[in-house]
């Protein structure tokens, strides 16, 4: 309910700004000089959280997956679906933003600062992943580095004793959970952080921002669709030898609620029930995969991300180049792992991915908005492909059960 409030005051701040901004059309300096002060502040606040909750997450996430090695095969083959599935979602959401070219007709010029900065190349991006100073990374908000550091130290946990690495986790799990609730205190302030962001933008480029907004939707929607169809389908179908209906069919009340809430973790429950009981999948295997799969593998996430970072991009007028694509894709992915599977935790993680190519935030404003829809099609996606990495993991490990109503067919 409360969750609901915010949303909708959300969407009220984008309207009332909106109309605030089509008033004051003619004045556009007024609305720079004293309303825009009050929405930096807000993405401000946003990037202040962005470094240690992505740090202090992913720490904690990467221990908690330090079972792989005893975990063996099936971990390994549970975490490789993930990244793999995640990674094509990240570009099937960059070629639709390509393709669609969702940002067409709205035109925001970038800073002086934001257009001086050089794209580095493929071969450096990959290079500066791994950290010659960690410190240095955590200090310049370096996101990959970041990433890349926090995941050496938690797989480091899980190769030493429990009771070294426990005072670790235990930090950084209390910094984790710290940062999840500044995180719901600065979204409280989104509704005026929205409104104060937006009205500037409106009052100098008037209605035309609306369309483009319209066309993310579409794109992220059509991609959504798109990636179930083609990637899980064919999975269930080549791996479990499942038809895509009978999946499609037993996974959809975990999916519906997942629309419904935008909470992957809080569909779980459903998703266990529906993977178990429709789809046949044992316990030994949905156990792991599904809660692990709620707080790593968020799919639908990665393709939101794809999409919105070229929209900001074409509306910025930025043009990214094949390197920063990879970047994009590389850090959608492993940001998917440190994604809370909480309505609009994606959205926060897109201001990782903006930053990891040196995007403006103030682009977040414009898709702020509308995050509710596109929530709801994209943690439907974060649970189907959840489900689909149980299926195809337990057909791999003979884990397959025949479901109550194929033994009661018989
Ligand atoms: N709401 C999504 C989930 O729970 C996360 C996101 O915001 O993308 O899976």
């Amino acid at each position: 309910m409360k969750k609901m409030k915010l949303t909708t005051k959300i969407f009220l701040g984008l309207i009332i700004g909106i109309l605030v901004g089509l008033l004051m059309q003619g004045t556009p300096d007024v609305a720079q000089t004293y309303i825009k002060p009050f929405g930096t502040l807000f993405i401000n606040m946003i990037k202040m959280i962005i470094v240690p909750l992505v740090f202090s997450s992913l720490i904690v996430g990467a221990a908690s997956i330090g079972d792989v090695k005893s975990l063996g095969r099936i971990g390994g083959k549970t975490v490789i679906y993930y990244l793999v599935t995640t990674a094509v979602a990240v570009s099937i959401g960059l070629f639709l933003g390509k393709v669609m070219n969702p940002g067409a007709g709205l035109t925001i010029p970038v800073g002086a600062e934001q257009a001086a900065k050089e794209a580095p190349s493929v071969v450096s991006t990959l290079l500066n992943i791994i950290p010659k100073n960690p410190l240095k990374g955590l200090v310049d908000g370096n996101i990959l580095q970041v990433i890349t550091f926090a995941l050496f130290l938690g797989v480091g946990c899980t190769a030493v004793s429990e009771d070294k690495s426990k005072p670790f986790v235990n930090f950084f799990d209390s910094l984790a959970e710290i940062m999840y609730k500044i995180t719901a205190f600065i979204m409280e302030l989104a509704p005026y952080g929205i409104f104060a962001l937006i009205v500037p933008v409106v009052s100098q480029y008037g209605i035309d921002v609306l369309k483009p907004l319209s066309m993310v939707i579409l794109a992220v929607y059509i991609g959504c669709v798109l990636h179930a169809v083609l990637v899980y389908s064919t999975a269930v179908k080549i791996f479990a030898n499942i038809s895509p209906i009978k999946f499609f069919k037993g996974i959809a009340p975990a999916a519906i609620t997942a629309f419904s809430t935008t909470s992957s973790s809080g569909t779980l429950p459903v998703t266990i029930k529906s993977t178990r009981e429709n789809l046949g999948v044992s316990e030994k295997i949905t156990s792991f995969v599904l809660p692990l799969g709620a707080t790593i593998n968020m799919d639908g996430t990665a393709l939101y991300q794809g999409v919105c970072a070229l929209f900001i991009a074409q509306v910025y007028g930025v043009e990214l180049t094949l390197a920063q694509m990879a970047t994009i894709i590389l850090t959608a992915t492993l940001g998917s792992i440190g994604t809370a599977g909480v309505p609009g935790g994606g959205f926060i993680m897109l201001t990782l991915v903006l930053q990891s190519v040196g995007l403006p935030l103030e682009g977040l404003v414009l898709i702020a908005g509308i995050d509710r829809i596109l929530d709801m099609a994209r943690t439907s996606v974060n649970v189907i492909g959840d489900a689909s990495c149980a299926v195809v993991v337990a057909s791999t490990e003979n884990n397959l059960e025949p479901t109550s109503s194929e033994i009661s067919s018989k």
